[in-house]
């Protein structure tokens, strides 16, 4: 026996980074783990003969497409939303519909694939949503749309734990900082800035955010929700 073995899990947005790290952790303790992807078909099909885990095409853009998915998991005793999308840059300059974009994939995706998991979802069931540190502060100028996102999956945590408490189902958003992945690499043109906010000055490891997400999905974290948990090496301290 291990900690999920009974449990099946839906990972939205887990070809790769933080959602990849997740599948990886759920999958080693013992779920039945489905995750979707948009664009990376290879990296779905590695991920999924490493970890037994089934790839699913789904766009999280789409409604509908998130809706089907979940449904078609069948009763999911975990969900992770992951997917996002990060677009950044002068809110004179953007480009509206890559903005409203980011808002289907980060705020959209996540309210209905929360709400139609908990049609079916058993007593004590998970919810978690991967947000950001960025929706508590951002500290550089172009960020305002996504921290908009990030700061949504705030009130959409605390909205659905209340919503879902009853049945012992938890709602819980981790709000990573920093972390190495192709959306953020470790080397990349920000990471000197990013670290100049941190009291660790270090990207996380997407494994070390997978180990919150564990603990969050686990036997002992029934009476946490409603909660932002944050891991970003104090970006936000
Ligand atoms: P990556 O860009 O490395 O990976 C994103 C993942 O989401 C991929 O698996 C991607 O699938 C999937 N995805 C993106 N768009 C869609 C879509 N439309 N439909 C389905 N799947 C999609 O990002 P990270 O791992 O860095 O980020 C994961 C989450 O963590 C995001 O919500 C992000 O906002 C958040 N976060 C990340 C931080 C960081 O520093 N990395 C910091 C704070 C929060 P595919 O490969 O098919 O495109």
């Amino acid at each position: 026996m291990t900690t999920f073995s009974d449990k099946t899990a839906l990972i939205i947005g887990g070809s790769r980074g933080i959602g990849a790290a997740i599948v990886r952790r759920l999958s080693a303790d013992g779920a039945a783990v489905t995750f979707s992807y948009a664009g990376s078909a290879e990296a779905s099909a590695a991920l999924a003969a490493e970890t037994g885990a089934t790839a699913v095409r789904s766009d999280a853009a789409d409604r509908s497409a998130v809706i089907d998915l979940v449904s078609a998991a069948g009763p999911l005793d975990i969900l992770v939303v992951n997917a996002g999308a990060l677009v950044l840059g002068d809110p004179l300059e953007l480009d509206a519909d890559m903005v409203d974009r980011m808002f289907d994939i980060n705020i959209r995706a996540p309210y209905h694939a929360a709400v139609e998991a908990a049609r079916r979802m058993p007593d004590n069931g998970r919810i978690i949503f991967i947000g950001s540190t960025n929706g508590d502060r951002i500290p550089f100028e172009g960020g305002a749309a996504y921290a908009l996102t990030k700061s949504a999956i705030q009130g959409l945590t605390r909205g659905l734990a209340r919503d879902f408490g009853s049945r012992g189902i938890t709602v819980n958003a981790v709000q990573p900082g920093p972390t190495d992945t192709d959306m953020n690499p470790g080397d990349g043109p920000m990471s000197d800035l990013m670290h100049t906010f941190m009291a660790i000055k270090r990207h996380a490891r997407a494994d070390e955010v997978a180990g919150m997400v564990a603990y969050l999905a686990g036997p002992e974290a029934g009476i946490v929700t409603g909660a932002l948990h944050t891991i970003d090496g104090g970006f936000g301290a």
